[in-house]
């Protein structure tokens, strides 16, 4: 098993200053680092029944449609406003300095869907909060949050104490 954390960069000062980013593309970048954390976070799931994996825009896409291919399920995208095309749900939340906010197409998920969530990186778990919302409000039962990485002094799992949150690496 590879250690991913030497495939993880430190960006200081970005996307603005005083914030250190966790820069994944280098593991994206290598086969057997992108195999090992794949099979990695099949891992955290621990063989449970799956019908949808839900990837957060963007970075949470390049790891949710390799898991809904091997548990056999569906992927569903949550984005940004404005960007899925058909009928959506939307959920704001708050940002360090103001708003945004999160879509998912409203028949992507079904009453009773078990689903999975996945991103890069759970932060102050604002984002992974506000697509639990849009996932429950569609009637989806959410089995698992998985992040690749979780940067736990800003306590993002705080804002999930109702869910299994699951990290590959933690900082
Ligand atoms: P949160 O809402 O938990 O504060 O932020 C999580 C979201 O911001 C995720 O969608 C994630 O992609 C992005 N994010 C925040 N910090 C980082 C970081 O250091 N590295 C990467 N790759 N993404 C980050």
């Amino acid at each position: 098993m590879l250690n991913l954390e030497n495939y993880i960069r430190d960006i200081p000062d970005f996307p603005k200053h005083g914030v250190v980013f966790k820069d994944i593309t280098p593991l994206l970048a290598n086969k057997e680092a992108l195999v090992s954390c794949t099979t990695a976070l099949l891992n955290l799931t621990e063989n449970q029944k799956i019908d949808k994996v839900v990837g957060i825009e963007s970075r949470g896409f390049f790891f949710a449609t390799s898991l809904a291919q091997h548990l056999n399920a569906g992927f569903v995208p949550i984005r940004k406003p404005g960007k899925l095309p058909f009928e959506t749900l939307k959920q704001p939340y708050t940002l360090e300095y103001g708003m945004d906010a999160l879509e998912i197409h409203e028949d992507a998920i079904s009453k009773g869907d078990k689903v999975l969530l996945h991103d890069d990186v759970l932060a102050t778990g604002g984002t992974a909060s506000a697509a639990c919302k849009l996932i429950e409000k569609l009637g989806g039962e959410i089995v698992q949050c998985n992040f690749l990485i979780e940067l736990e002094f800003l306590k993002g799992a705080s804002k999930l104490r109702k869910y299994d949150v699951r990290s590959l690496l933690t900082y």
